[in-house]
Order: structure tokens, then C-alpha cells, then sequence
């Protein structure tokens, strides 16, 4: 599978991740706040350059992967995210740029489950969800009891890993994984269109 098909892929994964985050939210009521970046911004977010090849591809086709590498490359910026807007522009909000490609990791972050050493499922809700969302968090550990709801961390990540054995389990600082990415969709495009 060439770097386009492995996305197309990933494109499909986080439809049906997407999809199990919706029955979620209407079912329990936990939503992400307004204007948090936490998830974005904590320094112990890792993720794979795989989950990242949709945001890398758009980012090609956009005009954009070299300044997002660029940004990137510089070595405080490593472990950051490039696509994460830190301070409000032409009335445009804080937060992530390129939303619709956003990773796996950041779409699992508040709505995964896991399960406890009793055998239980909860909720892994982010810090603010927790702390703004007591009742929801409750109500969905609640439903956990009898069903799964939300999204099984595991479960995603071998079916990433099932696009792609090795890519979908090498974890990195996000803005590496980033870069990584942005490099790949950059060497396919150098050697397919130089036999153009
Ligand atoms: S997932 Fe949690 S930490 Fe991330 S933006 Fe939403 S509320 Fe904030
Ligand atoms: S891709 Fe978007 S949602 Fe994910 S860490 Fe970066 S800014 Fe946040």
C-alpha cells in the first residue's frame, strides 16, 4: 500500500471512531470544553506518524507541508503540535487548525475507556472533563457497567496497526510524528513525479 492508500484507510478508522464518539456524547453528555487545548499541549501526548498521514497529504495538497516542517523542525517545536493555534487571530479562536485531520491520539483523548485491575470499565476522561463534568463522567461509567460505550484505545490501535503492522506501534512526540509524516508524503511525491 503506497502512503494515499494507508490514509485512505486511516480516513475510514476514524469515521467509525468518530461515529462511536456521537453515540457517546448524545448518550452521556461529555463534550469537549470550549477553548481547551490541554490534550494539545501536554508534553506526554505521543502518537504515530501513520495516524498522521491524512493530516501530512492535505497538508502537501494545501501548499502547507513545507511550513509546517519548517516549524517543526526547529528543536523546541519537536514535541509540540505545529498545527495548534496558541493565540486568537483575525477572530479565529485558540485551538487546532486543521481539525478534520486531527490524529487518532486526538480523537481517543477524552472519550477511551479502559479497564481497571477489578476487571471494570471506566471512563479515561481527560483532567478538565473530569473536573467540569463529574455528573456525565458518573453517568458514563454507569452505562459502562452494562455495555461499552466510547471508544476502546486497544481496540483502535490494532485496527491501526492492522493498515500497517510496524507503522501504527512506533509512538513518538506528537510533533515528531508530524514531521514524519509530512517527510513520507514528501518523498512519495519525489520519486512518483519525477517518473511522470
Ligand atoms: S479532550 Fe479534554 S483536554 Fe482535550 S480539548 Fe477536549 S476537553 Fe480539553
Ligand atoms: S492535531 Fe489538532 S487536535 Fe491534535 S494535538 Fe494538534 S492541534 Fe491538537
Amino acid at each position: 500500500m503506497n502512503i494515499y492508500e494507508k490514509s485512505e484507510k486511516v480516513m475510514q478508522l476514524f469515521q467509525s471512531l468518530e461515529d462511536e464518539i456521537t453515540v457517546l456524547k448524545k448518550e452521556t453528555g461529555i463534550h469537549c470544553i470550549a477553548d481547551c487545548v490541554y490534550c494539545c499541549t501536554t508534553s506526554k501526548i505521543a502518537a504515530t506518524p501513520l495516524e498522521f498521514y491524512p493530516l501530512a497529504i492535505h497538508l502537501y495538497k494545501t501548499g502547507l507541508a513545507e511550513e509546517v516542517l519548517k516549524i517543526v523542525s526547529e528543536p523546541e517545536n519537536s514535541k509540540t503540535c505545529p498545527v495548534l493555534r496558541t493565540v486568537s487571530q483575525d477572530e479565529k479562536r485558540i485551538g487546532c487548525t486543521q481539525y478534520e485531520y486531527r490524529g487518532m491520539i486526538c480523537r481517543l483523548f477524552a472519550f477511551n475507556y479502559n479497564i481497571n485491575k477489578y476487571g471494570e470499565k471506566k471512563i479515561a476522561a481527560c483532567p478538565p472533563i473530569k473536573l467540569a463534568q463529574p455528573e456525565e463522567v458518573s453517568k458514563t461509567n454507569e452505562i459502562l457497567k452494562s455495555k461499552p460505550i466510547g471508544l476502546s484505545a486497544n481496540g483502535y490501535y490494532s485496527q491501526l496497526q492492522s493498515i500497517d503492522f510496524v507503522e501504527g506501534q512506533q509512538l513518538y512526540p506528537i510533533g515528531e510524528a508530524i514531521k514524519m509524516a509530512i517527510e513520507k508524503v514528501l518523498t512519495h511525491h519525489y520519486y512518483t513525479d519525477s517518473e511522470k
